[in-house]
């Protein structure tokens, strides 16, 4: 942490002072603990608490990356924003790491945390009226495939479907994976666009989503071993595909039997062989508010007509089931 109390209960800003300054003991702004000051080779000079246990804002002592990317894109936002660094929120009981113009708050998250918390926290931000934003550290980027922590942490517009960022703190950039969308064997495919530190305006960049924009489409194709992917789950009893055969068992069907002639790449949250999204599929996005009804059905409705080539953006689909009406 770079702010906390001295014993006189004054504020102190080490980004604001010399270190050779600093004299007496210092305390932890949320919890009132002690903490002490760090000041070492590898991370930058910073406060940790002695003993976490008390404390309510402060999960762990911070790595040097979650220090590294909290400096750096409060800088960044600096240039053009009002902006504060660890605010403790006393009604929330939380420190975003950076608060923007007094109502978005910016999560670095850098480490695991479960989802039950990642909910508590998210929640409380929207009860109280803040918006909050979340960039992901190396642990939580995006691979092969979508955690359940991803899910929750991804965010969704007509724009650009679901989206996910992430922090660079070693190439000094910024990431943004929209467009996501899965195939029937759990893979995940974006359209990635990089920004690095320092150019252009930062809230502008995270709010790119919502602004109109020339149509995103990203070229899918034909998974031409499904059929024996899919044959392999069975053989090795994985759980969801066991259920999902069960499931086609019980209306006279086979999965076996189906031919897979077009590509298998639908909106996180859709399952194309279902024919329906789990209804209990809002409460897996926990940044979510819209309704993703329209989108899922609409994509749906398109995918059964046409063996599409690319995919698109919800706004393509809201449009072209609308012309066909
Ligand atoms: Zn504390």
């Amino acid at each position: 942490m770079l702010i906390v109390h001295d014993e006189n209960k004054n504020l102190i800003n080490l980004l604001e002072i010399e270190i050779s300054q600093l004299k007496g003991k210092f305390f932890c702004p949320a919890c009132h603990s002690e903490v002490r000051l760090k000041n070492g080779n590898i991370k930058i000079p910073h406060f940790s608490h002695i003993s976490l246990k008390e404390c309510h804002s402060w999960s762990e002592n911070e790595s040097a990356q979650h220090l590294g990317l909290k400096l750096a894109l409060y800088k960044w936002f600096a240039r053009t924003e009002k902006v504060k660094i660890e605010h403790y929120l006393p009604e929330l009981e939380q420190t975003p790491d950076l608060l923007v113009n007094e109502k978005i708050a910016i999560e670095v998250q850098c480490s695991h945390l479960s989802i039950k918390r990642l909910w508590e926290r998210t929640e409380n931000y929207r009860k109280h009226g803040y918006q909050v934003i979340w960039l992901m550290g190396h642990d939580l980027w995006i691979k092969k495939s979508l955690t359940q922590l991803q899910k929750n942490l991804m965010y969704f517009s007509k724009n650009r479907g679901f989206y996910f960022w992430e922090c660079d703190l070693a190439q000094e950039k910024i990431r943004l994976k929209s467009l996501l969308h899965e195939n029937l064997r759990g893979h995940v495919i974006f359209h990635l666009e990089e920004f690095n530190f320092f150019q252009g305006n930062l809230l502008e960049i995270l709010r790119l989503p919502f602004l109109s924009q020339k149509l995103l489409s990203i070229p899918v194709t034909r998974d031409k071993n499904l059929s024996h992917y899919i044959r392999q789950q069975l053989f090795h009893r994985n759980p969801k595909w066991l259920k999902l055969q069960e499931k086609y068992y019980q209306n006279g069907q086979n999965l076996l039997s189906v031919s897979f002639e077009r590509p298998t790449y639908a909106p996180v949250g859709l399952h194309l062989l279902e024919n329906i999204f789990d209804s209990s599929v809002k409460k897996n996005f926990c940044q979510i508010s819209q309704d993703l009804t329209n989108y899922y059905q609409n994509y749906w409705e398109n995918w059964q007509k046409k063996s599409a080539q690319k995919v698109y953006p919800p706004a393509f689909y809201d449009k072209i089931i609308n012309r066909l009406k």
